[in-house]
């Protein structure tokens, strides 16, 4: 789903934008001009692969995401929010959650065949 910054309405606007097996759903709101607050929640399903046995493994995700999206370059830097930048006036929700999802991809992820042999190993100590 894309839409332009400029139509972005001052008052929370309920939205859900999906790609492939996850949605991205929740509210978004102008704060100022050059920036809007999304407050959402993305959940589905995706594969994350193993850092012990390299295994692929269906995960499912929960996972919420409050970020701001700043029209352009943003420069204040003394923020704690997670700002995305926005290019062309437009936001993009499909790169946001494809961002999103190659992040959670790349974390630390143990399949549940290695996390019960950890198991076992700690029990017999
Ligand atoms: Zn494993």
């Amino acid at each position: 789903m894309k839409i332009e910054f400029r139509k972005v309405p001052f008052t929370a606007k309920d939205f859900t934008s999906s790609l492939a097996s996850v949605k991205l759903e929740g509210t978004f709101c102008k704060i100022s001009p050059l920036l809007i607050k999304v407050d959402a929640l993305l959940v589905g399903e995706t594969t994350a692969d193993c850092c012990r046995c390299g295994v692929e493994e269906h995960i499912t995700i929960e996972e919420k995401l409050d970020f701001l999206l700043s029209d352009g370059i943003f420069n204040d830097t003394e923020s704690e929010d997670l700002v995305i930048e926005v290019e062309n006036h437009t936001i993009n929700f499909d790169e946001i959650i494809e961002s999103e999802l190659s992040s959670l991809k790349s974390d630390y992820h143990i399949c549940q065949e290695c996390l019960q042999n950890n198991n076992s190993i700690e029990k017999e100590f």
